[in-house]
């Protein structure tokens, strides 16, 4: 769903239904967020699976957030899981520094 409003704020901001309302020029697109292991209809989530798990953390190595990454509810849960559980594997980084 595309959208045209006009411009209130310049900061990057998110309205209550989890859309991104991003700034170009003197208009704000908000875009519709999905979650991309719905879209693949995804049930489980391998912790070997490093490549899809790289894009959930942040560069410091922290768990993004649903308001980051667009993740449903039911996929975060698994998400944090498996994230978990490749940690205590050493697959993927407590912290890192930058
Ligand atoms: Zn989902």
């Amino acid at each position: 769903m595309m959208r045209m409003k006009k411009k209130e704020k310049t900061k990057k901001r998110y309205d209550r239904f989890g859309k991104k309302i991003e700034e170009k020029g003197s208009f704000i697109i908000m875009r519709k967020k999905y979650c991309r292991f719905c879209k693949d209809k995804v049930k489980d989530i391998d912790y070997k699976n490093l490549n899809v798990l790289e894009k959930l953390i942040s560069e410091r190595g922290k768990i993004l957030s649903r308001r980051n990454t667009g993740t449903c509810a039911r996929h975060q849960r698994i998400i944090a899981a498996v994230i978990k559980r490749a940690r205590f594997l050493s697959l993927m980084p407590y912290t890192r520094y930058i």
